[in-house]
């Protein structure tokens, strides 16, 4: 864990009771989008999310906005806990918390100005007097490289990658600690993801504020992250600093995402890890390790039958969960599934 955290998450937890139908039949079952998570991302720091879709990374992202609530575990920004926050403590942690999604086409409100937009997290989380929300409002603007004259215009007169700014004055607008970036670059032309990428690392190095960032693309998460965790099936499987995930990824899940990526040069030498099938159901998922079904590394019935923790084990210099690196003897002893 980050020494200066600005946020924590430990043992999170997200089920979501089903009822699944068979036949003529109905069975209740569980669903557990989020699986005893945790991490912490320092001040001025980037944790990237990283995994297909349906791993459970957007899922933490809506606990951590706080809009959804948690089964159980710990959510804390800072010295405000997101379980235990009421009143003033609550507008407190909506400012401090915000977000910029993939899309700026469908997130900003097309019949809004763009300063009605920016200034929102400033007026609907306390009142303010008007000529400071406008001060405020000139200067994020600016600030993301926006002519703040232009504030009187509607998101339609801008391009794709002024409108994903105009959200980033939004979300700056309010000085939060944290702002969740989900796929923040993947909408973008290939032209202005790089200087938009850019931007969002200029500005985190000016104000010190922490991106949790929500990718699957891996080259974003290199060059816009201090640390990846690799999400399957709602749990983390590896977590490491990015230059060693980079350097030497351990789980078989981490290798296929690798193998499948485009290299950055054609001479560069790829492993030949293909990742066979689609992510299982959660409603029923595999025995063991999840991702048994999909690995081609599997070593044997231990895969089948046994949870690996996520720990550093033999041979790793990093948490990972694959039984490929065994625990330290008399160090987390994995539980049966
Ligand atoms: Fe593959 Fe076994 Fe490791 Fe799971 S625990 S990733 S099945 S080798």
């Amino acid at each position: 864990m980050a020494a200066n955290a600005s946020l924590t998450v430990e043992h999170l937890k997200r089920y979501f009771p089903v009822t699944v139908r068979r036949g003529l039949k109905t069975t209740k079952a569980v669903v557990k989008a989020v699986d005893d998570v945790s991490f912490a991302v320092g001040t001025g720091e980037t944790l990237a999310l990283v995994g297909e879709s349906g791993c459970g990374k957007t899922t933490t992202a809506k606990l951590i906005l706080a809009l959804d609530r948690p089964t159980s575990g710990v959510i804390r920004l800072g010295d405000l806990d997101v379980q235990s926050v009421r009143g003033e403590d609550y507008r407190r942690y909506r400012e401090q918390v915000q977000a910029v999604f993939q899309d700026p086409w469908s997130s900003l409100n097309p019949r809004m100005r763009v300063r009605e937009i920016v200034s929102e997290p400033l007026v609907v989380n306390r009142r303010r007097p008007a000529r400071e929300t406008r001060a405020r409002v000139a200067e994020v603007l600016d600030a993301v490289g926006l002519d703040p004259s232009h504030g009187d215009r509607f998101p339609h007169e801008f391009s794709g990658g002024q409108r994903q700014r105009i959200a980033l004055a939004s979300a700056l607008a309010s000085d939060p600690k944290l702002i969740i970036l989900d796929e923040p670059v993947s909408s973008l032309d290939v032209s202005i993801r790089a200087q938009t990428m850019n931007l969002f690392r200029d500005l985190q190095g000016q104000l010190g504020v922490s991106y949790l960032l929500i990718v699957h693309d891996l080259a974003v998460a290199r060059y816009m992250s201090d640390q990846v965790a690799v999400m399957y099936l709602g749990k983390i499987v590896e977590h490491a600093s990015t230059e060693a995930l980079f350097s030497e990824p351990l789980h078989p899940y981490t290798r296929a995402l690798f193998a499948a990526a485009l290299p950055s040069h054609p001479d560069i030498e790829r492993e030949e890890i293909v990742l066979e099938g689609e992510v299982p159901s959660p409603i029923d998922p595999p025995s063991g390790c999840p991702f048994h079904p999909r690995c081609p590394l599997k070593i044997g019935a231990i895969c089948e039958t046994v949870v690996p923790q996520l720990l550093v084990g033999q041979g790793a210099g990093h948490p990972v969960a694959c039984h490929l690196y065994p625990p330290e003897a008399g160090e987390g002893d994995s539980a049966e599934a």
